[in-house]
C-alpha cells in the first residue's frame, strides 16, 4: 500500500480544478488533473474499481478508474452513490465505449461519505413522484441536472435576447398594494397579529397599522409598473416571481412561478405578436444550440417514457418539436375565428369536448389544444377576445364587444404568453374601470401615464415555468421549479 495522502495533498494544492466539461472536450490523454464531484455509481471488478463522476457541469460522468491493489480496502468500499470525492489522476484514452477519455486515479480523497443505507438516490430509475419528495437531492440525477442547466441557460438567453435588442431589465416591487389584478387571488403580506390583530371600531383588523399602513399582497404580474417604465424608456421586460393564490391543481400551475414581462412604447398588437414569435424561436434556437447535450438525453428520456403508449399518442421527438416549433409561421386567427373552428369540429359534434363552446367562454386548455394540435398542428396566437373575459387595460376595440388581446398557443401547453395592446386613452380606461368595480383613486399613477404623454404601447407576460416544460418535454410544472408552491405545498 502506498500511503499518497500527504504527496496527493501537495499536488492537490498546485493543480488547478478542472470541470469535467473542460475535461472531456479538450482534456488529452497524458493530462494530469484534478477533479471534485459526487459518486454517480461505482462498479467493482477484480483488479480495478470504476467510478462515475460526476460534478454538475456537463450531463456525461467521468469514468475514473481505481486499482484495487492501490487503494485501502475501505476508502474504497466508503465511495458509495452519493458522496463527493476529490481525485487526481492521469487521462487515458477510455478502453469502454460511450466517451473518449477517462482518469487513472493517483490519489483519491474522500470529501463527504453517502451511507448506501441512508441516501435515497441509488443508482436507478426513480419516479418523478419520489425524487419531487426529495427535490433537495432530485439535482443529483440526470433529468433534473439536464432540466436545470437547461432552466439556467433559457435565463441567461432572455436577458440576451432583450440587452441586444435595446430593453431594459426594468426590476418592478414584489409586494403590492394594487390588486386591481389579483381578483381575490393574491397572497396577503401582513406584519399584523394573525388572532389579535388591532381592530377598527367596526371590529375590522386596522391596516392603518400593519407594516405598510394599508393592505399589501405579493404580486401577480409586474406589467402596471411596467408600463411606467416603457412610457419613459421605451421597451423595458420584467423577469421575477409572481404570485398566484389560485387553487388550481394542474400539471401547468403554481402558486409561485417567474414571469417575463415585456413592455413596449409605440407597440400596437402586430408588433406585439411578432416580438412574441420572434423572442419564442430566439430561446428554443438558443436551447438547440446551446443545451444540445441535455436535450438528446431529455428526448432519449421521452422516448423511453412513451414506449408503452399506442403509436398515436406518441409525441413528437423533442428535438424535432423544437425546430418544428423554430421554424414554422405561427398561426394567427382572432378568437371569434377560433369558436367557428370548435364549433365545426370533430371533438364538438361528437361531444366529446368536456367544457362548453360558445361567443364568450374562456377556453379551455382542451380547446386550446385542439387548435394547435390538431387543427393547425403549429403554434397559434388568438387575438381579440370579449372584452368581459379579459383585463381592464387592454385596449378596447371598435365593434364595442372585444379587446386587443393575444394569447400565444403552444402544443401540449395550451397558452404559454398572454398579452395586449393597451387601453391608451383617458376617458375609455377610466369607463372600463368603473364597470368593472377597479378602484380607479388608488391606481391614480397608472392613470397618470394616460394623462401626460400617452400613447400606443404593449406588452405581454410568458410563463417561464411554461417555456421550460415545453422545451425540456418535461409533463409536470413541479419538475421544471426547484422547490414548487402549490396548494398545501411548500416544502423546503
Ligand atoms: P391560465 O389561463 O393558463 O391560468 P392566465 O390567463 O391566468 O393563464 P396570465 O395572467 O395571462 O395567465 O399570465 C401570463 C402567463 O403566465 C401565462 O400565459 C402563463 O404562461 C403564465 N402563468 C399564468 N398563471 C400561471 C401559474 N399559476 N403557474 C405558472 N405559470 C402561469
Ligand atoms: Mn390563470
Amino acid at each position: 500500500m502506498r500511503n499518497k495522502s500527504e504527496q496527493g495533498e501537495q499536488s492537490r494544492r498546485k493543480m488547478r480544478r478542472l470541470k469535467i466539461k473542460e475535461i472531456l472536450t479538450t482534456g488529452q490523454p497524458g493530462d494530469k488533473i484534478l477533479v471534485k464531484g459526487w459518486v454517480r455509481t461505482k462498479r467493482e471488478s477484480k483488479n480495478v474499481n470504476f467510478i462515475a463522476l460526476n460534478d454538475g457541469s456537463v450531463i456525461h460522468n467521468l469514468q475514473v478508474v481505481a486499482d484495487t491493489s492501490v487503494y485501502d480496502a475501505k476508502l474504497l468500499h466508503d465511495i458509495n452513490s452519493g458522496a463527493a470525492l476529490s481525485v487526481t489522476g492521469v487521462l487515458a484514452e477510455s478502453q469502454g465505449s460511450g466517451q473518449r477519455l477517462e482518469m487513472i486515479a493517483e490519489d483519491i480523497m474522500i470529501l463527504g461519505k453517502a451511507d448506501p443505507d441512508r441516501y435515497p438516490i441509488q443508482p436507478k430509475k426513480h419516479s418523478l413522484e419520489f425524487l419531487r419528495e426529495n427535490a433537495h437531492l432530485r439535482f443529483r440525477t440526470n433529468t433534473f441536472g439536464a432540466v436545470f442547466r437547461i432552466r439556467h441557460a433559457m435565463a441567461f438567453a432572455i436577458h440576451k435576447y432583450f440587452n441586444e435588442k435595446g430593453f431594459y431589465y426594468l426590476h418592478t416591487p414584489i409586494i403590492t398594494a394594487s390588486d386591481a389584478e389579483g381578483a381575490g387571488q393574491m397572497f396577503r403580506v401582513t406584519t399584523l397579529h394573525a388572532q389579535n390583530p388591532p381592530l377598527t371600531e367596526d371590529g375590522k383588523p386596522d391596516f392603518t397599522r400593519d407594516f405598510f399602513g394599508k393592505p399589501t399582497n405579493l404580486t401577480v404580474s409586474g406589467q402596471l409598473e411596467g408600463e411606467l417604465g416603457a412610457m419613459a424608456l421605451g421597451e423595458i421586460y420584467t423577469f421575477g416571481p409572481t404570485f398566484r393564490a389560485e387553487n388550481s391543481n394542474t400539471t401547468r400551475h403554481l402558486a409561485e412561478f417567474w414571469m417575463i414581462e415585456p413592455e413596449m412604447a409605440f407597440y400596437d398588437l402586430k408588433d406585439n405578436m411578432d416580438l412574441a414569435e420572434e423572442f419564442l424561436k430566439y430561446l428554443i434556437d438558443y436551447a438547440l444550440i446551446n443545451c444540445s447535450d441535455d436535450l438528446q438525453f431529455l428526448a432519449e428520456r421521452l422516448k423511453q417514457e412513451e414506449k408503452n403508449k399506442p403509436m398515436n399518442q406518441r409525441s413528437m421527438d423533442l428535438l424535432e418539436k423544437l425546430s418544428f416549433v423554430s421554424q414554422s409561421d405561427f398561426v394567427r386567427i382572432t378568437y371569434t375565428e377560433a369558436i367557428e373552428i370548435l364549433k365545426n369540429s370533430k371533438p364538438y359534434k361528437k361531444n366529446a369536448f368536456q367544457f362548453p363552446v360558445d361567443w364568450g367562454i374562456d377556453l379551455q386548455s382542451e380547446h386550446e389544444r385542439y387548435l394547435v394540435e390538431k387543427h393547425f398542428q403549429r403554434p397559434v396566437i388568438l387575438t381579440d377576445y370579449p372584452k368581459e373575459i379579459k383585463a381592464f387595460y387592454m385596449k378596447q376595440n371598435d365593434d364595442g364587444k372585444t379587446v386587443r388581446a393575444m394569447d400565444v398557443l403552444f402544443p401540449q401547453i395550451g397558452e404559454i404568453i398572454g398579452g395586449s395592446q393597451r387601453e391608451e386613452e383617458l376617458e375609455k380606461l377610466e369607463k372600463r374601470m368603473k364597470e368593472m368595480n377597479i378602484p380607479i383613486e388608488e391606481m391614480w399613477w397608472y392613470m397618470d401615464t394616460r394623462r401626460f404623454g400617452s400613447a400606443v404601447h404593449s406588452g405581454f407576460g410568458l410563463g417561464f415555468e411554461r417555456l421550460i416544460l415545453f422545451v425540456t418535454g418535461m409533463g409536470n410544472i413541479r419538475d421544471v421549479i426547484a422547490f414548487p408552491r402549490t396548494p398545501k405545498y411548500a416544502e423546503f
